[in-house]
């Protein structure tokens, strides 16, 4: 196998999701909405199995994690009192030529509107207007009336539902600092350059787990934290010489953050933050217990009162699931053939396996493939594939990622044995029939890790 050495870009990823329907542009029949998309099937299977591992390293593997699910739509005094409506804002340029808006910020990141090679305000042509603060958060009305009194807000991040719901969790999980209430959940965002595909998007799928420790645990904690969730990437797959962690200086923090780290990935677009680790110390809590009367504060069986601080890995499945294709995309050379196979950690690709009939006419093998994928697919998510010929349904499994294909041949008519294929060193050996859903079980439970790493 010889590997093809092109550098791998956005346009590549983009058009394989399509292709394979992981993700399409939203709206499309009415000319799409920006940076919104859609997940197609396999899109949907992939995030399901991102958000299960994050709940599952979360939630399920530790005892002082609990999860939430709070609404999308809050009291408008949350934004108000957590900093959002004034501070939840990104610094904007307009190009008075092109007429296209850019952060300010993040120039290096944007074409110009008339040369597309050219960074905005690199021309002699363009002519930036002064930054001025654009609040991202995108506005609706609760009831039949429109008016300021009415306005509500899409949450733009789903840790707010988590901190006014404190005092609920602390009482009834029976849980102390330090502890942890976990979310998964929509957050909306107005970005004013948006693009990168569903890097930045204005609807994501967020994952944030709010840890309260006790103000003195706070700096140890959040080293725990940002070692553990840069392990949870490795022990996934991810190639370690596209993760770093990165300190936030003290001029880009944000507003409640008293140190933050990112775990940025190396997209096509360069290093960029995959993940933030902040310390927002007593912030949120100081202030919900401000502007509500409602003291959101930790009491000791001694008596003793204190505001915990707090530690909070953020991420949206989007960001994840890009930085999973980016790095599992390879294209190599095989025998005379080439083929674009996807990487993925077994246990993070949309299908398992492939059951395949080696000729679809042969009743005997027809038969026996089905038996084998309607065992299989009682506990995992499996594909029964008969059209076409043996290597393009190979490859068509290889570009979604599908680890393992069984097939069902001559032989298996005369011992009921099959070939299994993996897709990393397309080795095969033969297996019984009878030991398929056992071994998949096995192979799904074993460590993985790419055979591109360093
Ligand atoms: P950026 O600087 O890229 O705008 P941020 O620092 O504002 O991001 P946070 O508020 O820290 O982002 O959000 C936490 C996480 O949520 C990010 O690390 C990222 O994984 C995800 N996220 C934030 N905004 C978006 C978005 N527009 N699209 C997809 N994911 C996002």
């Amino acid at each position: 196998m010889a590997e093809t050495a092109k550098p791998l870009t956005m346009d590549t990823i983009v058009s394989l999701c399509r292709r394979r329907g992981f993700v399409f542009p939203s709206s499309e029949i009415y000319g799409g909405l920006g940076a919104t998309y859609d997940y197609g099937h396999y899109g949907v299977l992939t995030k399901n199995n991102i958000r299960a591992l994050w709940l599952r390293a979360m939630v399920q593997e530790r005892d002082d994690i609990v999860a939430l699910d709070s609404s999308v739509i809050l009291n408008p005094r949350v934004w108000e009192a957590s900093g959002h409506v004034t501070e939840f804002t990104d610094p904007l340029v307009d190009c008075r030529t092109c007429k296209l808006r850019f952060r300010a910020d993040q120039l290096e990141l944007a074409s110009c509107g008339r040369k597309p090679s050219k960074r905005p305000g690199e021309t002699p042509d363009c002519d930036l207007t002064e930054p001025r603060q654009f609040n991202l958060m995108f506005e609706t009305h609760v009831g039949a009336l429109q008016d300021e009194s009415s306005t509500a807000y899409l949450r733009p991040e789903t840790a707010q539902g988590i901190f006014i719901n404190f005092k609920n969790v602390a009482q009834l999980a029976r849980r102390k600092p330090p502890f942890g209430i976990a979310q998964v959940g929509k957050s909306f965002r107005n970005e004013i350059t948006p693009g990168n595909f569903i890097f930045r998007l204005r609807e994501f799928e967020q994952m944030e787990m709010e840890f309260f420790v006790p103000p003195a645990e706070a700096d140890e904690w959040h080293r725990y934290w940002i070692d553990a969730r840069y392990r949870w990437y490795l022990d996934l797959g991810l190639r370690d010489e596209n993760l770093r962690i990165r300190e936030h200086d003290a001029d880009e923090r944000s507003h409640y953050s008293l140190a933050t780290s990112d775990l940025e990935y190396l997209y096509p677009i360069g290093w960029q933050e995959l993940e933030g680790v902040s310390n927002r110390g007593d912030y949120d809590l100081t202030q919900h217990t401000r502007e509500s009367g409602t003291k959101l504060e930790w009491i000791d069986p001694d008596g003793t009162r204190y505001t915990p601080y707090v530690i909070e890995p953020a991420v949206s499945i989007d960001r994840i699931m890009l930085a999973f294709l980016c790095d599992a995309y390879h294209e190599e050379v095989v025998g005379d053939r080439e083929r674009v196979v996807l990487r993925l950690h077994p246990r993070v690709a949309p299908v398992k396996a492939a059951i395949l009939p080696l000729v679809p006419r042969d009743e005997g093998m027809a038969a026996r493939a089905r038996v084998l994928y309607e065992e299989l697919r009682r506990h995992h998510i499996v594909e029964h594939d008969d059209s076409g010929q043996i290597g393009r349904r190979y490859r068509r499994q290889d570009e979604i990622g599908t680890p393992w294909a069984f097939t069902v041949d001559e032989q298996t008519l005369e011992d009921e044995t099959v070939t299994v294929r993996d897709r990393d060193s397309l080795a095969q050996e033969r297996l019984p029939m009878s030991g398929v859903r056992e071994w998949l079980d096995d192979a799904l439970a074993r460590d993985w890790s790419s055979p591109h790493s360093r």
